[in-house]
């Protein structure tokens, strides 16, 4: 504004009150916030951004996970640029896209899914609301099993497969679910339990809700290989396999939604389910693919993906920039392997954090797997769920200049999940700011 120009009524009002004030004025009650005081992130680069006091912070959350390979990568602006260049950041979906179907070619590929196609999305809800209507479609069946304690989406499908109470908006579903035990050994009945021991249970689990809680006519198990917004809840390497055992006794379809676990960032494989030596028949992704651009989708076997036979088209899906941004974020990810980094630095981080739980007796268990890091706080000395030990904690780390993220079903677990292009320094820092952090909570809290 120029001087001695009068600020007309709208700014007028604006500036009379904080960001934080208008937000809660304008947006619903329910769109979760973080911190006290809420941060507006006003730059970024590399691992860390900076808020509009111009305090920076170390990015242990990659926005969530959103940012895969930090802020600001020249190979990614350059891209998007080139495309915001041509003039055409989008025309219609109705025509062919280049960056489209490289993309889908790209991810077909890597899935390791026979014969598969892909339709690209928006968001991770959008991604998995299309996956349960290609598995219900398939199998003429509205029924769907889930983790317990999962986390799949916000629309209405989704939010009916959430099996997390705190993120489960409504009861009322259009699909028919039973929820199995897959993971959450912590806080299941079978937490004393071996690796094998504990995959006979949930199998066991699996075939009773089968045969007591549904008609045997499942459409798919949806199932997070390590559950993001749950917690960060690493299950047994093998679960799936046999789980998927079962589940093909009936046909029953396996949905592997990699939203979060996705692009190599468990480390130890490219895609989360991996781990369990099975191909799933569908999967679904989003958050880091686009590097911050909205991007999401699924990829399937042909036969499940063209089990609709309407007409159907996602008005911006698959998008010309967001599908460039993303060909340029795989491309990056790859040359850089940075799978690998994610497996070496998660490695580090776990060991280093490990190291606490003996000293702190806040914290109950820290468990992971590549850069994906839960750090599930208890009152001391218990295996009580600490909410107040988890909000102590996301306070510590934010006045010590480290961003973390928070989730559970009792919102008690503090997630780590930084850039996959962390570096071993930057690993180093946030680990010592997360040892003082938890001392000073351990000690709040005692
Ligand atoms: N699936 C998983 C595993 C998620 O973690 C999320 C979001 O956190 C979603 C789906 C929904 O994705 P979006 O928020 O992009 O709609």
């Amino acid at each position: 504004m120029a001087p001695g120009d009068q600020p007309d009524q709208h700014d007028q009002r604006a500036t009379d009150r904080t960001l934080l004030d208008r937000h809660r004025a304008v947006l619903p009650t329910w769109l979760a916030l973080y911190y006290q005081e809420p941060i507006e992130v006003v730059s970024a680069s590399g691992r860390r951004v900076t808020d509009a006091n111009g305090t920076v912070y170390l990015d242990f959350f990659a926005g969530i996970l959103t940012n895969a390979i930090g802020y600001d990568i020249p190979e990614i602006s350059d891209a998007i640029r080139r495309q915001v260049d041509t003039g055409v950041l989008h025309t219609s979906t109705l025509y062919l896209i280049r960056s489209q179907v490289e993309l889908a070619e790209r991810i077909a590929e890597l899935s390791g899914i026979p014969d598969a196609k892909v339709f690209f999305t928006n968001s991770g809800t959008e991604a998995n609301e299309t996956a349960l209507m290609l598995a219900t479609q398939y199998r003429r069946s509205n029924q769907v099993l889930t983790l317990r304690n999962s986390y799949h989406g916000r629309a209405f499908a989704t939010i009916g497969v959430t099996g997390n109470r705190g993120w489960a908006a409504s009861s009322l579903s259009p699909v028919r679910v039973s929820h199995v035990h897959g993971g959450y050994r912590y806080r299941s009945p079978f937490r004393d339990l071996s690796d094998a021991d504990y995959i006979a249970a949930c199998v066991a689990d699996l075939r009773d809700v089968l045969a007591t809680s549904t008609a045997g006519d499942v459409a798919c198990l949806i199932a997070e290989p390590i559950q993001g917004v749950g917690g960060f809840i690493v299950p047994p390497d093998g679960l799936f396999g046999a789980m998927k055992e079962v589940l093909d006794e009936h046909g029953i379809l396996l949905v592997s939604d990699e939203v979060q676990t996705g692009w190599g960032r468990t480390g130890e494989h490219f895609w989360g389910i991996q781990a369990h030596g099975v191909t799933p028949d569908a999967m679904t992704f989003a958050k880091g693919l686009g590097n911050g651009m909205a991007i999401g989708g699924v990829v399937a076997r042909a036969e499940v993906m063209d089990a609709i036979t309407a007409n159907s088209i996602s008005t911006f899906g698959g998008n010309p920039v967001a599908t460039t941004a993303a060909r340029a974020t795989l491309d990056y990810l790859l040359d850089h392997d940075l799978q690998a980094n994610a497996d070496r630095l998660g490695r580090r981080l776990l060991d280093g954090l490990r190291a606490l739980v003996d000293r702190h007796p806040v914290v109950g268990e820290v468990r992971g797997k590549g850069l994906m890091i839960g750090i599930e706080l208890v009152e001391p000395g218990t295996t009580t769920p600490s909410q107040a030990a988890a909000a102590s904690l996301l306070e510590h780390t934010r006045t010590r200049g480290l961003l973390v993220g928070k989730g559970g079903m009792r919102n008690n677990v503090i997630r780590l999940a930084p850039p996959m292009t962390l570096t071993q320094e930057e690993a180093d820092e946030g680990l010592a700011i997360l040892t003082e952090a938890i001392a000073a909570t351990d000690k709040e809290l005692s």
